[in-house]
C-alpha cells in the first residue's frame, strides 16, 4: 500500500513496512490516520472493519466525529477468522470492483441478539438487481455489529469503508428511487467501476474540504 499523495521516490514506513512515502513531511502528515494500523503484520494477519451497530455505538466515547465515522472501527483479523470462509460477498461491491465480505455472528452463526440496528451493513449489503439487502439482513433477523474485509486481503481503511457507505447511501436514496418511465436508470446500473471511482474521489475531496484531513489521501484507484 501507498500513501496516495506521494509520487516519485518512496521510502517504506519503518514502523509496519505496509506504506511507503515520499517524504518525512508526508509522513508526519499522515502519522494521526496511520498510527492506529501501523504494526508488523503476521502473515496470517488481516486489517478488516468493524461495523458497529446502535448498542456498540453508544458503548464508545462520544466525539465529533460524524456518526458514521464513528460507527467504522479497525480491527485485526486472523485469516482463520470465519469472514474468510462464510462471510457474503457483496454484490455490489463486486459490481463496481472493490469486492468486500462481509460478517455477522447472528446471521452466520445464529448467535441470539437483544436486536440492534446496523443500517450501514444492511446498505453494503444490498443486491445488484433490486437494491435491497435479502431478508435475512433487513427482516428476519438483525445483523449486529459486522466485521467487513477486502476480499483481496489488502488493508481496508476507515476511509474507503465511509466513502463505500456513502456511495450505497446516494444510490439509495437517489438512483433507486426514481422510477424508470422518467428516464431514470435503475440503480443497478450505477454499480461500475467508472461511478464509483468517481464518486469516492469527489467524497475525499469534499471530506478533506470540511477539514477531515484523513481524507487527505486521494487520487489513487482503491
Ligand atoms: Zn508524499
Ligand atoms: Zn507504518
Amino acid at each position: 500500500m501507498t500513501a496516495p499523495f506521494c509520487s516519485g521516490e518512496l521510502k517504506a514506513c519503518s514502523g509496519c513496512g505496509t506504506v511507503r512515502y515520499c517524504s518525512k513531511k508526508c509522513q508526519t502528515e499522515d502519522w494521526k490516520v496511520h498510527k492506529p494500523v501501523c504494526r508488523k503484520l503476521k502473515s496470517d494477519e488481516v486489517w478488516g472493519i468493524k461495523l458497529l451497530c446502535k448498542r456498540d455505538l453508544a458503548a464508545i466515547p462520544p466525539s465529533s466525529e460524524p456518526e458514521i465515522s464513528r460507527r467504522i472501527q479497525h480491527i485485526l483479523l486472523n485469516k482463520n477468522h470465519p469472514i474468510f470462509r462464510q462471510g457474503d460477498l457483496c454484490p455490489a461491491t463486486q459490481a463496481y470492483g472493490f469486492p468486500l465480505l462481509i460478517y455477522s455472528d447472528v446471521i452466520h452463526q445464529g448467535r441470539q441478539t437483544q436486536g440492534s440496528g446496523n443500517q450501514p451493513a444492511v446498505y453494503l449489503r444490498i443486491e445488484v438487481g433490486n437494491g435491497l439487502a435479502p431478508p435475512d439482513w433487513q427482516i428476519v433477523q438483525d445483523p449486529d455489529t459486522c466485521i467487513v474485509v477486502r476480499r483481496d486481503y489488502k488493508p481496508l481503511t476507515r476511509e474507503a469503508m465511509e466513502a463505500c457507505y456513502a456511495f450505497h447511501s446516494m444510490l439509495l436514496s437517489d438512483a433507486y428511487g426514481w422510477p424508470e418511465e422518467e428516464g431514470w436508470a435503475p440503480g443497478g446500473e450505477h454499480l461500475t467501476r467508472a461511478a464509483f471511482q468517481l464518486f469516492y474521489k469527489k467524497y475525499y475531496r469534499d471530506q478533506n474540504e470540511v477539514g477531515r484531513k484523513q481524507f487527505k489521501s486521494v487520487l489513487r484507484p482503491l
